[in-house]
């Protein structure tokens, strides 16, 4: 349905876990912290069609989706008090699916959710004895070796990662350095067609070993936020790069994974690799 009034749309969670208004006031509790739970929790509706989905939607749809999520993470970082904005999508029953429309959904947090802090950590780490992006050289890497680049597409490149957490890990991530996907899409609108149609084409290899995903966008905290003593963001330009995570659910794995401590794929990313760019898909 193309004649539709609108492409993509935000609405507030119906149930949702963080509310807008208020301070989250966090205060010392003995050796741990409380606090409100501030913050927003919107719904994305990625397409007015119900059956129109990040795999076989148009690139014009996915492209809008991009922007819209783009330009909620952009006006949620205008508020001082989010240190992150995460936007993520639960596919399948196993995955935790909610609702039945195409929806992603979108949290705006007064922390820095603890799986991104320690990726924020380790990019600056590899930076400060490097100086360059652990991400940029991850990807020249992947580049000169193509043992684990699934495609590339105008700037983007979609891979498997070298030590993959759950068969057919994929990672999509420009190709120019940037840490804030809101900057890049605002700033370059004509890059997301390209990265709607390498999402799209991504979703559909995947599709075709498992239905059942999550996919967590990983973009740069907001520089906004008044707490400048805890310097993780003194060098975020430099140092940390935007990028998509997906992470396909297996039927005999479909719980094992979600609490480990440490991963464990029995299927290697090169192997992955072959079977996702073997796989018929749309072009
Ligand atoms: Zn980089
Ligand atoms: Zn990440």
């Amino acid at each position: 349905m193309s004649g539709a009034a609108w492409s993509a749309r935000a609405v507030v969670h119906p149930s949702a876990l963080y509310h807008i208004e208020g301070e989250a006031t966090r205060r010392g509790d003995g050796i741990y912290d409380r606090m409100r739970p501030i913050g927003a929790h919107e719904v994305l509706a990625e397409n007015p069609s119900h059956d129109r989905h990040l795999w076989n939607a148009s690139d014009v749809e996915i492209e809008q989706f991009l922007l819209l999520a783009a330009q909620r993470i952009q006006d949620l970082k205008g508020d001082g008090r989010f240190k992150y904005v995460s936007i993520f999508k639960d596919h399948g029953g196993s995955a935790g699916q909610e609702f039945e429309h195409p929806t992603s959904q979108l949290t705006a947090t007064t922390f820095v959710p603890r799986r991104v802090l320690y990726e924020l950590r380790a990019a600056r780490e590899y930076f400060q004895q490097k100086e360059r992006c652990v991400f940029c050289d991850i990807i020249s890497q992947e580049v000169r070796q193509d043992l684990r680049v699934i495609e590339m597409r105008g700037d983007f490149i979609a891979m498997c990662p070298y030590a993959p957490r759950v068969p057919y890990e994929s990672w999509i991530m420009p190709r120019t350095h940037e840490a804030a996907f809101e900057r890049f899409g605002l700033n370059r609108p004509g890059t997301m067609r390209d990265l709607g149609a390498l999402l799209r084409r991504t979703l559909q290899r995947i599709r075709s070993i498992t239905q059942e995903f999550h996919l967590v966008l990983h973009t740069s905290p907001n520089s906004q936020h008044r707490s400048g003593n805890l310097g993780y963001w003194k060098t975020i330009d430099e140092d940390y790069h935007w990028h998509i995570e997906i992470m396909p659910v297996l039927a005999a794995k479909a719980k094992s994974y979600t609490f480990k401590e440490v991963y464990y794929s029995p299927l290697s990313s090169e192997t992955a690799v072959r079977r996702l760019r073997d796989a018929r898909i749309e072009p």
